[in-house]
């Protein structure tokens, strides 16, 4: 879909400039041309990057310093797509992925690439965004080097599978392949936790269905009645919960589903979600427990979190931990502070720093996932917090603009935000200037937004004091990062 989307402009890439002279006429390469080619950067998803003729090439597959015999699939005015067919000379970088599939799935796409040049291509999109969108020529000192995994696989506790039909109309539960809804039926994921449990779970689930004839969903129609299978495992407890996603209110002899699900090792409960729209989101507003609890339970660092299947939770527990210890000590706390979390899910962040603080607000727009932060405070014994469900837009203009609360709450000494990947809202980000706390500590998963928000707020009197690439999602193109902003009258 993204290669044939005709408004799309060049793909965004890293350490390679458009040629915006170059036109496609004057271009000796049309479509199903081979030719040899040295790749020489890697673009955002993950594709090889090489120059012909001063014609950029996008070619997946292939990685930074491969020499490679390509194939031309399409031309645009100033670069191409290309597929790659025979590596000439491997680059010094070049992995044999771990997982048979890897090169078929859209789960990852940096496996065949050394993982410290991973860390290197994430910290390169960062700075990148920093300086082309935000402007910004950052020192060297104020980069910490990015914290990768020793192990970087095996490291989600959270899997989702599609569930359809294969050509032969067997019950398929897998992965999408890269770029398209069919099923790749495989049920092992070398990202995932715990591969053995959910492969158990995913078979069992499958023979539940072909038994008592339960149809899959069927996008194309939109009947059928399972979507998606979701499994949400603690990796400090064992426990497992399994969440299935249907297109409707109830599954038949849900009974002999729970029969054949029990028996299965960590199995903490089992959640029906109910999801009744033609769309792409996974999950259903509502959830119904059909077996044992509706949550599972995880604990980091000295922190207990309950966690319902619609709270947001991070995927990596063990990098998780770094990265709340991280903003800790960009929060520089003394226990004297009044701290806000802006986007806080479950309250993790929050509960974290309640610890060493004074006194934390938290604020999250999905429901459940505040019910689930209130619980965690009181099963934490952690009083020092308030937690507000709504916009973080909404909610922190309603305090300070009608100077609602207390004097501490209107200006605290910190604002923490980790937004999701479309970043802060314009007001939100305002109402944080005006505000003005001492020290703001931006989480980000887009390194693009990230540079747009810093820039407002640098504009507005911040600066960027330190930055840092933590590596949540190892072997995919996605970026989790950390900035430390100073107020500079402070
Ligand atoms: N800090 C948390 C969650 C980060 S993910 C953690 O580390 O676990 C981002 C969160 O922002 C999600 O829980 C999402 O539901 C929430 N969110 C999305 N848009 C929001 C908005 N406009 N206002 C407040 N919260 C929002």
């Amino acid at each position: 879909m993204r290669g044939n989307d005709k408004k799309k402009k060049t793909p965004s890439q890293e350490g390679v400039k458009p040629q915006k002279a170059q036109r496609a006429e004057a271009a000796p390469f049309q479509k199903g041309m081979e030719f040899e080619l040295l790749i020489e950067g890697m673009g955002a998803e993950g594709q090889g990057i090489g120059k012909a003729e001063g014609i950029i090439f996008f070619v997946k597959d292939a990685v930074i310093g491969d020499r490679v015999c390509v194939k031309v699939m399409k031309m645009k005015k100033s670069y191409g797509y290309a597929r790659l067919l025979e590596i000439i000379e491997a680059s010094p970088y070049r992995r044999k992925p771990r997982c048979p599939y890897a090169r078929q799935c859209g789960g990852c796409q940096l496996q065949a690439l050394d993982y410290g040049q991973q860390l290197k291509y994430k910290e390169d999109k960062v700075r990148n965004n920093l300086r082309r969108i935000g402007g910004f020529s950052l020192e060297e000192r104020i980069w910490d080097p990015a914290i990768g995994m020793d192990v970087p696989y095996f490291y989600r506790n959270k899997a989702q599978f599609p569930v359809g039909r294969d050509k032969d109309g067997r019950i398929a539960i897998g992965f999408y392949a890269a770029r398209s809804h069919q099923i790749i039926p495989n049920r092992k994921c070398f990202l995932g936790m715990e591969m053995d449990v959910i492969e158990q779970i995913l078979d069992n689930v499958a023979s539940y269905m072909e038994e008592n004839g339960v149809s899959p969903y069927d996008e194309a129609t939109g009947k059928g009645l399972v979507r998606h299978l979701l499994v949400r495992y603690g990796r400090a407890t064992g426990e497992v919960l399994a969440c299935i996603v249907a297109n409707g209110k109830r599954l038949p002899h849900e009974e002999r589903l729970a029969e054949r699900l029990q028996p299965i090792k960590g199995l903490a409960g089992i959640v029906l979600n109910v999801n009744e729209e033609n769309t792409n989101v996974i999950l259903g507003r509502e959830s119904r427990r059909i077996w044992g609890k509706g949550h599972i339970m995880d604990v980091i660092g000295d922190v207990k979190y309950q966690i319902s299947p619609l709270s947001f939770y991070q995927v990596n527990p063990v990098q998780t931990e770094k990265l709340y210890q991280k903003v800790l000590e960009y929060a520089e706390l003394t226990g004297n502070e009044t701290v806000w979390d802006l986007y806080c899910g479950i309250g993790t962040i929050s509960l974290f720093l309640a610890q060493k603080a004074r006194q934390v607000y938290g604020v999250e727009v999905v429901e459940p996932a505040i019910e689930d932060a209130k619980r965690n405070a009181n099963l934490n014994g952690i009083g020092n917090v308030e937690f507000f469900v709504g916009k973080a837009e909404e909610v922190l203009p309603g305090f300070y603009e009608k100077g609602k609360g207390a004097g501490e709450m209107l200006h605290p000494d910190v604002i923490v935000v980790d937004p999701p990947r479309k970043g802060c809202d314009g007001k939100c980000l305002e109402t944080i200037a005006r505000m003005a706390p001492e020290r703001v500590v931006y989480v980000s998963c887009d390194s693009a937004t990230l540079a747009r928000d810093l820039k407002y707020l640098c504009e507005e009197g911040y600066e960027i004091k330190r930055a840092q690439v933590l590596d949540m999602f190892c072997q995919t193109v996605h970026v989790e990062s950390i900035c430390l902003l100073h107020r500079k009258d402070s």
